[in-house]
């Protein structure tokens, strides 16, 4: 079996409310050797039908965004705290993100990224393991152990966030600026080497 098969789940019952709202299980997308790891909360609609994370307006957000510190979706990896589409895209449930933690810690080792990055409140308090006022703290960095690995966790606004409230655009930005520069894949004249390539 290939790494990458390893880091896909294909079966997995332990949440009945997740098992009957999903169509399927939403694995993590991109490079296995990724500097940079995005984790978001969990798949909405658009996710479980396309079966990949952040393929909706969020996604459309994320990919602007990251094309504007000269990234590409294909250059990084993203994933979800959780792998199945709770019902009515409510937040997953303590017993839930527990349930799934373990895929999610296996992604993170198997990548062993230089940054993760939390997309929102539900992913910041999962991994830092306390409660993240995530717009006050987005841009912030923080060290913390998963596993017994000292991991960088780099704090983000939900790329939602920025379409119901456009000062948190800024926030989100900067936040992806920062991540690029300690990833180490920022481009050196701020993203803007695309246009030179014509
Ligand atoms: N929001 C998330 O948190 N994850 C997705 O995959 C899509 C939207």
């Amino acid at each position: 079996m290939g790494e990458m098969e390893d880091l896909c789940v294909t079966e997995c019952t332990r949440c009945p409310a997740l098992v009957d709202s999903r169509s399927r299980i939403v694995n993590g997308t991109g490079p296995e050797d990724a500097d940079l790891l995005f984790v978001g909360e969990g798949p909405g609609a658009n996710e479980d039908e396309e079966g990949e994370p952040f393929v909706g307006r969020s996604g459309t957000v994320l990919d602007d965004g990251l094309r504007d510190v000269g990234l590409a979706r294909e250059d990084v990896r993203i994933t979800n705290c959780v792998r199945c589409r709770p019902p009515e895209n409510r937040d997953p449930t303590k017993e839930e993100l527990g349930n799934c933690r373990g895929y999610l810690e296996r992604e993170i080792d198997a990548l062993d990224p230089e940054v993760i990055v939390t997309l929102g409140k539900v992913p910041s308090e999962h991994l830092l393991g306390r409660s993240v006022a995530v717009t006050k703290e987005a841009g912030d960095l923080e060290e913390v152990r998963i596993e017994d690995t000292p991991r960088r966790v780099l704090l983000c606004v939900h790329p939602a966030a920025t379409l119901y409230d456009r000062s948190q655009r800024e926030t989100f930005e900067a936040a992806l600026e920062r991540a690029a520069e300690l990833a180490g894949v920022a481009d050196s004249d701020g993203g803007q080497t695309r246009f030179d390539d014509f």
